[in-house]
């Protein structure tokens, strides 16, 4: 993942983790990656691909890739091709706010066929809570331009959602708002912001701009996701999905999640037992252990001075990946669902388990929930897709099987659920020491 203008962004968006990134290069005079830094790294990302490799993804991120022009990125696809290897095919990934969208993009993506992630929260209401620009105005009118500009100009694109507390209620809403809008490919990325860690230290974290509410609950932000919210979030998402849109609409998790059940490790870096392979690399060719860990103690080098193989490959770097599989707790080693999730990400790992141990992970009780949730729809999807049958099958074995998400109300079933009660998620353990972990 490459930041070719660091940190830099046209918006302030309330939670994000990456823009007070400014302060790890104090006095810098310039965010824009160079020429030279930039031929270094296409040259040195192809020389560490594998041998006999067919495909090279490159993911350009930010702050705001597009800040950059598109005179950037044409001179970027014609230094791919330059050095490019014989018979390799080149693909571009771009994450962007969509501001900064137009026709001229939206055809120049579609020409260099980049694979482009649009972040957006759903709709207006639930966009333009945490996400506005410097000036602090609404940027859902623009994003939503960007999302139509996209589809109408044929532009493979996902949607990013970050699930956060003000839209974590609104699962089918977000949902439904994307898919009705001509999105096929979805994302849903969870929002922890730990007390005392990252862009809101607790000093400047007093009361919330608009509503008054104090910043932080115990040990997150008033931003964050609550474990349970995200459960019923993705459980909403997940029923919506499953009683009429398998194979037209494809959400990340839910490939992941089935794919786990046919017995494949999952591909993304939060569910695999072991990560370590998605190294950042800031503007000027500094590279980190992972876009969550740009921090001095997880530098490991520059590409001027050390090839990025071998800081890919350095002890370091190993040990990084293989640590999110050795600090697991006995708590998760011990999960039913823990080949699907494996403890998701380290970042996230600052809860207690029930009997005292550190390091379990504050999402779990949402993400046990929701994996136990979906527990017999994944096995009817293997069964169709081993007796050789489209999964979209599902939809009609299930017809009028499940229970729409709407009338499971999160507020009620939060407040109907006794601690020792047994867990609503089915996973036979009591409330307390289940889905309930995490709450404050
Ligand atoms: S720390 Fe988290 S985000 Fe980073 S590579 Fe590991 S699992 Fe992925
Ligand atoms: S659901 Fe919870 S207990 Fe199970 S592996 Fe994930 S984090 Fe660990």
């Amino acid at each position: 993942m490459v930041k070719p203008i660091g940190p830099i962004c046209n918006l302030d968006c309330e939670y994000c983790y990456y823009l007070h990134k400014e302060e790890l290069y104090l006095g810098n005079k310039s965010w824009k990656m160079s020429p030279p830094t930039l031929r270094e790294y296409i040259q040195q990302y192809y020389d560490a691909q594998p041998a006999g490799v067919q495909e090279v993804t490159f993911a350009w991120q930010g702050g705001e890739p597009t800040l950059l022009g598109l005179e950037f990125f044409r001179h970027v696809v014609e230094l791919q091709q330059e050095l490019r290897p014989p018979h390799v095919r080149v693909v571009n990934a771009l994450q962007t706010n969509g501001v900064l969208l137009n026709t001229d993009w939206a055809q120049f993506f579609r020409e260099q066929q980049f694979l482009i992630g649009l972040s957006i929260d759903g709709p207006a209401e639930l966009h333009d809570r945490y996400r506005y620009d410097k000036q602090g105005r609404p940027t859902f009118p623009a994003v939503h331009r960007a999302l139509k500009l996209l589809r109408d100009e044929q532009v493979d694109f996902n949607t990013l959602v970050v699930v956060n507390r003000h839209n974590g209620d609104h699962g089918r809403k977000v949902y439904t708002y994307l898919r009705d809008n001509g999105v096929r490919f979805m994302q849903f990325i969870p929002i922890v912001e730990q007390r005392g860690i990252g862009q809101h230290a607790e000093g400047n974290a007093t009361a919330d701009s608009t509503t008054g509410e104090k910043r932080w609950d115990d040990r997150v932000s008033s931003r964050s996701v609550r474990p349970e919210q995200l459960g019923w979030f993705l459980i909403e998402v997940f029923d919506e999905w499953i009683q009429r849109d398998v194979g037209q609409v494809f959400v990340q998790l839910f490939d992941q999640t089935f794919g786990a059940w046919l017995g494949h490790e999952p591909s993304l870096c939060v569910f695999r037992k072991q990560c370590g392979r998605a190294l950042a690399m800031e503007h000027n060719g500094d590279v980190y252990s992972c876009d969550h860990f740009v921090e001095s103690e997880y530098r490991l080098g520059n590409i001027q001075e050390l090839p990025l193989i071998e800081m890919a490959n350095s002890t370091r770097q190993r040990e990084f990946g293989v640590a999110k599989e050795s600090t697991l707790p006995q708590y998760c080693r011990d999960c039913e669902v823990r080949f699907v999730c494996n403890g998701e990400c380290p970042k996230n790992r600052f809860i207690e388990t029930p009997g005292g141990e550190a390091g379990l992970n504050y999402l779990c009780g949402g993400y046990r929930m929701f994996f136990n949730h979906v527990r017999p729809m994944m096995e009817l999807m293997v069964a169709e897709h081993r007796a050789g049958r489209h999964v979209s099958n599902v939809m009609h074995r299930l017809r009028g099987r499940v229970v729409p998400a709407a009338q499971r109300s999160p507020s009620a079933d939060a407040s109907s659920v006794g601690r020792n009660d047994p867990c609503p998620c089915g996973s036979g353990r009591k409330y307390k020491k289940c889905c309930a972990l995490g709450r404050d």
